[in-house]
């Protein structure tokens, strides 16, 4: 198979595997590193998927996903999200990782252009090169000054060959939840073009900021041309379970369901009949979580910019995009220097697009203590 110099391993893991040698050899890490939260998932969906194992999920089922799941993803998608759309509609995939590139694998032909906002998640620019080798990427990166989208540069790359531009909202890496504003005047560029929007809402539920969620799909003029894609990982604490969603647009239905049937017939029966539990359970949890993720949002920010860094305050996800140009190192050696001299891991933000060599991730998933301790190291890293 070819594969194009793009796709590369994940440099997110690269650091983790650094780390994990450090600890091998005893040495406490402060991670600050992936973005996974510290929870584990509920009990009651442990139970209720190992009671559907128990009592019968154990076979092939239907590419799309088991019915009574989709229907329930469907309802969410309508009463939450405002998107219209029914059962049929929606995909059960491994992971919004998959659905990601599943997505990607149904529209995309050769020279097609995908308009990219950058910095991204490490996995999208792979992600069109492994769907499509011959798209062309048109990265547009986010507004320095506040992480807003740039209209006039996504005006400037869309041309009669782009077939779809990538957003997430919230944001991985810079924490950005865009606006109804930001939506609106997007969603007026695309309005009278036959572009496909995919939206990567994996961090829906972890939003602490004042911006409402917001998905692009709930909008008429864009009607039949959005994948919104999301997921149980983040938000219910079981990133290993694999098991993601998308609301497919109907005419890309047949394709999808097609490329499922092929690529893995289904995702894992009981793990689909055992998450409806998920409609039920109290998500208290997740106020006191946003908490957290609020208080240490504030804390990295103020810390950071006290000590010289340029870091604008995240509104969702689990990071802090944090500009260490005062430090005079690229991001690489900037987050091999930290880990070295410190013990604390960063992401380099070279990871996250090439205009970022210049920022490094901080992850605030974990515990309070930890993060503490990170940051402190930061701090004296950069005396
Ligand atoms: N999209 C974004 C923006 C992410 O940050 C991640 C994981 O880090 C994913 C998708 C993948 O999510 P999942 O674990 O559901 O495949």
């Amino acid at each position: 198979m070819f594969i194009s110099k793009e796709v590369q391993p994940s440099a997110t893991l690269k650091f983790s595997q650094k780390a994990k040698e450090k600890i091998a050899k005893g040495e406490i890490i402060y991670s600050l590193g992936l973005g996974e939260p510290d929870f584990d998932p509920p009990v009651e969906l442990i139970e209720s998927v190992s009671a559907a194992a128990k009592n019968g999920f154990n076979k092939y089922g239907n590419s799309m996903g088991l019915d009574s799941l989709r229907l329930h993803i469907a309802q969410k998608l309508q009463n939450e999200n405002g998107i219209p759309c029914e059962k049929d509609d929606i995909c059960i995939t491994f992971g919004a990782k998959q659905a990601l590139i599943l997505a990607l694998m149904a529209i995309l032909q050769p020279g097609d252009e995908v308009i990219n906002i950058s910095p991204c998640y490490v996995s999208y620019v792979p992600q069109i090169k492994i769907a499509e080798p011959n798209a062309i990427i048109k990265n547009v990166d986010l507004c320095r000054g506040d992480f807003s989208l740039d209209f006039q540069m996504i005006e400037a790359a869309i041309s009669g060959k782009t077939k779809c531009i990538i957003l997430n909202s919230p944001n991985n890496p810079s924490g950005k939840v865009f606006t109804r504003a930001e939506f609106d005047q997007l969603i007026s560029l695309l309005s009278d073009s036959e572009i496909y929007l995919i939206s990567d809402e994996i961090y829906e539920y972890l939003n602490f900021g004042q911006y409402g969620m917001i998905s692009p799909g709930s909008y008429n003029e864009v009607a039949g041309r959005v994948f919104t894609i999301n997921g149980f990982s983040k938000s219910f604490g079981m990133t290993g379970w694999r098991i993601g969603y998308m609301a497919v647009p109907k005419k890309q239905r047949k394709s999808i369901s097609t490329l499922v049937q092929h690529i893995n017939t289904n995702v894992t029966s009981f793990i689909q009949k055992g998450l409806e539990g998920i409609y039920n359970i109290d998500r208290g949890y997740l106020n006191s979580y946003n908490m957290h993720l609020r208080k240490m949002a504030g804390y990295i920010t103020d810390e950071l910019n006290a000590a010289g860094l340029q870091v604008i305050k995240p509104q969702g996800g689990l990071f802090c995009f944090v500009n260490v140009s005062a430090k005079g190192l690229k991001s690489d050696d900037f987050a091999a220097g930290l880990l070295d001299e410190q013990n604390v891991a960063v992401t380099p933000g070279i990871a996250f697009g090439e205009n970022w060599d210049d920022y490094v991730r901080i992850s605030f998933a974990g515990k309070e203590k930890e993060i503490r301790s990170g940051i402190e190291g930061i701090k004296k890293f950069l005396q």
